[in-house]
């Protein structure tokens, strides 16, 4: 993969963002909370921390932060409509009215399982940006399009496709989450190179099309089977701006961890 210009990281703040998925009701969200708050975090600057719960422990995250800021709170997905016939379905004057500040958009689960295009989380994206939500995009390749040689493809079709119709100031303030599909769950991370590599490009699709300032802002996570042990390589790298965390994102201190190794 080429890789182009390396972009400065200096005004980029890494965001660590915890996906619970379909885990974590709202007891064990509180346990999970107060164990959080004995690894006092709050003063660790440098570094935003999210967590993103099921849409019904969502009230119990926000009420246990009690007006904490040291953790923002957002949800792993959301409608395109704004409300009416849409069963199952959550708005995002819904989130906001929650506390909501992030909203985890295209994860590969919703793209494999519920048939999620890129023309639909696009419609997601701006129905979450026009509601002062911060999308965090989800794109990456699966393990036989990286092998059939269609990364770069793939790669630029999810940006140019899921950003489509965003000004450059909306992509410079969202996030944009690389998980190679291969990784999700799987305990195989990308190798530090590689996902540097990924970002690079990813990064630079962005510079074709929405200019070089949106590009050296908008922050791009890694996610794919990070933890303790491979967090601190993945974020040394100079266009990995943070990570989307599943499975070691479950138990407080690991999540904390994961969060001092972005911070160094
Ligand atoms: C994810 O689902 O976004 C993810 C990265 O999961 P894991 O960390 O478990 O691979």
């Amino acid at each position: 993969m080429q890789n182009n210009i390396i972009y400065t990281t200096m005004s980029r703040t890494p965001i660590i963002a915890a996906n619970w998925k379909m885990n974590i009701g709202p007891a064990e969200a509180r346990a999970f909370l107060a164990a959080f708050k004995e690894e006092k975090l709050c003063e660790c600057k440098g570094v935003e921390k999210v967590v993103v719960p099921p849409f019904v422990t969502i009230p119990a995250v926000v009420e246990t932060l009690n007006g904490c800021s040291c953790l923002g709170v957002g949800a792993q997905d959301v409608s395109d409509h704004d409300n009416g016939a849409f069963t199952g379905e959550v708005s995002t004057a819904m989130l906001t009215e929650l506390g909501c500040r992030y909203v985890v958009l295209g994860h590969s689960e919703r793209r494999q399982y519920h048939g999620e295009t890129n023309a639909y989380i696009n419609k997601k994206i701006h129905k979450a940006l026009s509601a002062g939500l911060i999308p965090i995009y989800c794109i990456g390749e699966t393990l036989e399009q990286r092998e059939g040689g269609q990364l770069e493809q793939v790669l630029r079709t999810q940006v140019t496709d899921g950003l489509a119709g965003l000004t450059p100031e909306q992509v410079a303030g969202l996030v944009i989450a690389y998980e190679p599909v291969w990784a999700i769950g799987t305990g195989k991370t990308a190798s530090a190179a590689d996902a540097q590599s990924a970002h690079a490009f990813i990064r630079s699709v962005v510079a074709e099309i929405f200019g070089e300032d949106a590009a050296s802002k908008v922050r791009i996570q890694y996610g794919g089977s990070v933890k303790p042990a491979n967090a601190a390589e993945l974020m040394s790298q100079p266009d990995i701006d943070g990570a989307l965390v599943g499975g070691a994102a479950l138990k407080a201190d690991s999540f904390a961890a994961i969060i001092r190794a972005a911070a160094v």
